[in-house]
């Protein structure tokens, strides 16, 4: 019998410790009522930034004239995705990026190692270049996956790898875990939640090899 592929999740697990972004909204899951109080049933509820752990951006979040979540083409977040190790690399742009091959796929995932521990805020990670945008434009690429809470530093105000990504038509998805990922061609599946008009959503996002 042929051996299923394996799913590899790439998501941070949202639990009570988890590092929000510097005074924003912290992860909180909580019963509202126990199986004891509603004689049936458990029921939780959670309150959170949609920015904390693994997400996408919609252009709402840095533009307010943009797409919200719900207005989102699914496709970004579903199919081949090129995996591409940048580990050591305080700034990452064409430069940087210029030597690989993406063989024609159209979502990229960064490996900085920049953010390994979930439950604490990096003090400083890997940032993307303001030249990035025009560059994967060039590229084809549509979606840009990284592996720290932000493309931009934590006290940029002018948003530049944002926006130069925006402005190119390349869509975000940020805190990823690529820590035991291998560089490849994997085909990926990270769906925000349909939340309406929202600036971004929490995903569960996970990989399989497309290599064989
Ligand atoms: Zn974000």
């Amino acid at each position: 019998m042929k051996k299923l592929t394996q799913w590899i999740d790439i998501t941070q697990p949202l639990s009570n410790s988890i590092a929000e972004w510097p005074g924003d909204t912290p992860f909180n899951y909580e019963l509202t009522f126990t199986k004891e109080q509603t004689g049936s049933v458990n029921i939780g509820q959670v309150s959170m930034s949609v920015h904390t752990g693994t997400h996408i951006d919609s252009p709402f979040h840095y533009d307010n004239d943009g797409k919200r979540v719900h207005e989102l083409d699914l496709s970004l977040y579903i199919g081949p995705a090129m995996i591409v190790d940048v580990t050591g690399h305080a700034e990452i742009g064409r430069a940087e990026l210029e030597g690989f091959d993406f063989k024609d796929v159209e979502r990229l995932l960064l490996k900085t190692g920049g953010h390994p521990d979930p439950n604490t805020f990096p003090e400083d990670y890997p940032v993307l270049k303001a030249d990035i945008g025009p560059f994967l434009k060039e590229r084809g690429i549509r979606l840009i996956g990284v592996d720290v809470p932000s493309v931009d530093s934590v006290d940029s105000k002018t948003m530049d790898a944002h926006h130069s990504l925006y402005d190119n038509g390349v869509n975000i998805l940020e805190n990823t875990v690529l820590s035991n990922v291998t560089p490849g061609v994997y085909e990926l599946i990270a769906l925000p939640l349909a939340l309406e008009g929202s600036d971004g959503s929490p995903v569960r996002a996970v990989l399989r090899s497309l290599e064989r």
